[in-house]
């Protein structure tokens, strides 16, 4: 909405700013520095674009001024300004970036992680891309003048006191860049004593690849960490730089320095998150940062990582790639690809390293990005062993959460079992009461309880490990060998069987006599000339409407149920009840199995079994 004077032009901010604002100013009040850091932050990146831009194109306003960040403070009058040479804003820049969330769904997945009792505090905020806002913490009232460096450009005024609305004017503005500037609050009049800002900002504006200074005076040393050689990062600089580079001011789960040299040099700092990025948040988008002989070429460069590894932050740096290149060609350079290769090699290496020698981190690490890992056996066919051995899973044999690889499982088959035992569903919960591991449970063969969506896209594309194939607990023709001795009355059995197969017909491929429970009275298992059971599942998650390939209905000779029919079914074959036994049985398990039923017909059997049991 904007007023009639040409000069002065009144915006309300977009309806979600309001909650949001009052979001950040209320997670953040016990870290009100939080507000410099993202400043200086901001500037450094708008310094970023400028010299990025200046590799290729000089026809920009003042070419020639120093790229630096300036701060000034007062100490009587509590004012704050910080300045910056860069890449600077139009009007239409300033009006859309300072002003609007860039990134739709910011504020749902800010509020998401708030109802998920995940504090949102001043280490993750950067990552929202709300950075800016902070300065209404320790400001009642903004101002920020801006001019871009386009050679034509105008200097605009973005003033607001952070509540309903901002506003915008055109003024003269000789330099481009950025100037922020306010007068900080009573309670904040901290931030305006020089001494105290320095020690706040001169750890953290080390990383900033240009001068800061602070009253005129240089207060950083300006050191890429990454140039360092390895035995001199401390952990505390590279959790700080982690912070600085992400936004996310928690520590990693790790990280490692590389210096390779051969055919492609490269330096390089990774970092492996210790948290899943927030929810909805999109990891795609992410990755490491390219520079090129210590200039920032590409953030998040999507060609340095493959996509399965894009959880994975940090910097690389090489002097192979020309300096004036643009972005296309960096994304067909060869250098890339050997690049990715390196990192790729680099990072999984961590990760053997932890599965070899620190148990709990591992096990952390694969339940935040586990699923990710998995990804890759799809994509990464150079990789493909060294992935398989990273992957981990639940197991019938071990609790809720204690993942088993696929080694510890091949080294505890039983001699006589020539297969791995999977079993696909929902939740580890929803397997375990899977009748058809009832037979494995007993037996204590171990089977794999894949419950992670991802494993259903995997498992199918591993064909085999160690000479052993995958083989669903679930497929009809397991040469397993009986539970317990049948029942007695095998002509009984025999009758009910082939009266169900013709009760059922076509909605089942057999009705046959169970080898594999021990508890329910019956389950479904794969036809023989059905799908492999764990294509079917990767079909079903693709088109909701189909519903598989025939299956097979067995039935468990030693239930009572069971027998109780099987007596029925020879005294009087036609008796009702086995038709809506035999239905209702059917049913059950199709829809345990997630298949739609008719479940009016479903529920009007049901009454029916109930009155006839409840006749006296
Ligand atoms: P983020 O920096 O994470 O995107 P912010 O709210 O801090 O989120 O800033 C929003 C946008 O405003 C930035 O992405 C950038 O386009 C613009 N901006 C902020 N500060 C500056 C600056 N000093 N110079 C140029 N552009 C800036």
């Amino acid at each position: 909405m904007s007023n009639a004077s040409a000069a002065v032009e009144v915006h309300e901010f977009k309806a979600e700013m309001k909650p949001l604002l009052h979001l950040i100013v209320h997670s953040l009040y016990t870290h009100p520095e939080v507000f410099l850091r993202e400043l200086i932050s901001n500037a450094s990146d708008a310094l970023n674009k400028l010299r990025f831009r200046l590799l290729t194109d000089t026809n920009i306003l003042q070419p020639e001024a120093d790229l630096a960040i300036r701060i000034t403070v007062n100490p009587e009058t509590r004012e704050f300004a910080i300045e910056d040479s860069g890449i600077g804003m139009t009007r239409e820049e300033t009006i859309a970036n300072i002003g609007a969330v860039a990134k739709s769904g910011t504020l749902e997945a800010i509020k998401a992680m708030r109802e998920a009792n995940q504090q949102i505090d001043s280490n993750l905020i950067g990552q929202f891309g709300v950075g800016f806002y902070s300065v209404f913490m320790v400001a009642d009232h903004v101002t920020l003048e801006t001019r871009s460096a386009n050679p034509d450009s105008a200097g605009c005024r973005w003033e607001s006191n952070g509540e309903g609305s901002f506003s915008v004017s055109d003024i003269e503005m000789p330099e481009r860049g950025t100037r922020i500037s306010f007068i900080l609050k009573e309670e904040f009049k901290q931030f305006a004593s020089a001494s105290e800002i320095e020690s706040i900002i001169k750890k953290y504006s080390n990383f900033v690849e240009f001068p800061v200074y602070l009253d005129g005076e240089r207060i950083n040393a300006q050191q890429a960490l990454w140039q360092k050689r390895s035995s001199d990062i401390s952990n505390e600089e590279a959790a700080e730089f982690y912070g600085f580079i992400t936004g996310n001011h928690r520590e990693p789960l790790g990280w490692t320095h590389i210096s390779a040299e051969g055919a492609v040099e490269c330096k390089a700092l990774i970092f492996i998150p210790g948290e899943a990025p927030p929810v909805d948040y999109d990891w795609r988008e992410k990755s490491m940062h390219l520079y090129a002989n210590k200039i920032l070429i590409q953030e998040n460069s999507k060609e340095l990582l493959p996509e399965y590894l894009r959880f994975v932050r940090g910097v690389a740096d090489t002097p192979d790639l020309p300096l004036n290149v643009s972005r296309e060609t960096v994304q067909s350079s060869p250098v890339m690809t050997r690049l990715r290769s390196i990192l790729t090699g680099k990072i999984l290496g961590i990760l053997e390293d932890w599965a070899k020698n620190d148990a709990e981190k591992f096990m952390k690490f694969s339940k935040i990005f586990g699923a990710h890992i998995k990804l890759g056996i799809n994509t990464d066919y150079a990789n493909k062993e060294r992935i398989v051995n990273l992957m981990r899973f639940e197991s019938s044999l071990r609790s809720p959460g204690d993942l088993v690889s696929l080694r510890e499982y091949a080294g505890r088959m039983k001699d006589e079992q020539k297969d791995v035992y999977y079993l696909s569903g929902d939740s580890r919960a929803t397997l375990k009461k899977n009748p058809n591991l009832e037979y494995f449970l007993e037996k204590n063969i171990e089977v794999l309880l894949l419950s992670d969506p991802v494993d259903v896209f995997t498992v199918p594309y591993l064909g085999e490990y160690d000479n052993k194939h995958f083989v669903s607990a679930d497929k009809a023709d397991l040469k397993i060998e009986e539970t317990s001795k049948s029942a007695e009355n095998t002509n009984a059995i025999t009758s009910l069987l082939s009266k169900m197969r013709e009760i059922l017909g076509d909605a089942v491929e057999n009705v046959a006599e169970s080898k594999r429970l021990t508890q329910s009275a019956a389950t479904l298992v794969a036809g023989s000339s059905g799908l492999d059971p764990q294509m079917e599942k990767m079909m079903k998650l693709m088109d909701k409407t189909f519903t598989g390939s025939k299956k097979v209905l067995e039935l468990n000779p030693n239930h009572k149920l069971i027998r109780n029919l099987a007596v029925l079914a020879e005294e009087n074959p036609n008796d009702p009840l086995i038709e809506l036994c035999a239905r209702q049985l059917y049913e059950a398990q199709a829809l345990t199995e997630g298949n739609q039923i008719q479940t009016a017909d479903f529920a009007a059997r049901m009454t029916e079994i109930m009155t006839r049991a409840t006749e006296r």
